[in-house]
């Protein structure tokens, strides 16, 4: 990859109006606040842009990297050779039409969840606080407090690595616990159609703030994170196996496994990406050596 299959690509962002950044630090792109610079970072602002700039980057062999709120990935401290694709409040648009919101990619849920709220449709309440993108929701088939995307998709606008959009019905997305037709072919997420119903303002909105009540009482809030670092593995709860193994509050480096939530390792200040991994190994193995289980990285890592 030359200097010049990059200038190309930012030619193409320029055409469509879209900011480029050179050398950004990916940390501020992350949850977890990890992550050296990427070389260019393109915030998208259209599916058009999109499309080009992926067939721009497979037939110049130019590595890219498609990223949300960054609420669930751990991101390299050498950073990333090639270009980011934020796909972020730039192309992040929703409407409502009856029951169905449309949203691009880049619509946060928190965004989502209001406007649902505002319209008086329930559904969504479980997402309300997980701190990520539609898009990225999709992908992962985010859920919580026995909800989950899934029960509210209906179709999918995507970008296949050729380049082709496509649109998923979701009986296509093969939606399982955090993974999706989308993760497994590494189809980027355009747009999302979602079915609501129609609700009681005030019940959806008590329903939301319990549960955000219960995350900030539960969750380490306060520290950087990507959420639970680990799947929930069958039948038992990764966070009551780290306890178990007596692994609550180690640390390595400025990553700590969370004294408020062993399911989730925080960064405490200035954690690097060496100390999270090594953490997340020391963890799989005492857990493994203690009760036979293998814990599953729920946090993808980006390098
Ligand atoms: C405090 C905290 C609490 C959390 N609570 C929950 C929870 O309750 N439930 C839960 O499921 N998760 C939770 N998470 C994890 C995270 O918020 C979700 O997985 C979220 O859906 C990720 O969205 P994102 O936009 O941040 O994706 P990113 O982290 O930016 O990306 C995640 C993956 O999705 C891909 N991706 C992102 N956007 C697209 C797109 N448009 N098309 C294709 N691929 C895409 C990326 O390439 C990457 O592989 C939590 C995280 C934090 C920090």
């Amino acid at each position: 990859m030359s200097l010049f299959d990059l200038e190309q690509a930012a030619k193409i962002a320029g055409l469509y109006g879209a900011e480029v950044l050179y050398d950004e630090p990916m940390k501020a792109h992350t949850t977890f606040r990890i992550g050296g610079t990427c070389e260019m970072m393109i915030k998208i602002n259209c599916e058009a842009l999109l499309r080009e700039l992926i067939v721009c980057c497979r037939s110049n062999g130019i590595p890219y990297y498609i990223v949300g709120r960054g609420s669930n990935i751990l991101v390299s401290d050498k950073g990333l050779k090639g270009i980011v694709l934020l796909i972020g409040a730039d192309f992040a648009a929703a409407h409502i039409s009856g029951e169905v919101i449309e949203c691009q990619a880049g619509a946060s849920l928190g965004a989502v969840c209001s406007l649902a709220l505002e319209n008086s449709l329930s559904g969504l309440e479980f997402a309300y606080g997980i701190p990520g993108t539609v898009g990225g929701a999709v992908y992962m088939n985010a859920g919580a407090y026995g909800g989950e995307m899934s029960d509210v998709i209906i179709s999918c606008r995507c970008i296949d690595k050729n380049g082709e959009i496509k649109t998923f019905t979701r009986d296509k997305m093969e939606l399982g616990y955090r993974t999706s037709v989308f993760l497994r072919g590494g189809y980027c997420i355009t747009s999302v159609s979602m079915k609501l119903e129609k609700g009681n303002p005030s019940a959806i909105k008590e329903r939301m703030d319990t549960l955000m009540s219960r995350r900030k009482a539960k969750q380490p809030l306060e520290y950087p994170s990507a959420g639970s670092t680990f799947k929930r593995p069958s039948g038992d709860y990764a966070a009551r196996l780290i306890e178990e193994s007596r692994l609550k509050g180690v640390s390595v480096g400025d990553a700590q496994v969370s004294e408020k939530h062993s399911g989730f390792i925080i960064n405490k200040g200035d954690a690097s990406f060496d100390d999270v991994c090594r953490l997340i190994e020391q963890v799989k193995e005492k857990v493994y050596s203690d009760s036979g289980i293998m814990l599953e990285c729920e946090v993808l890592i980006m390098e």
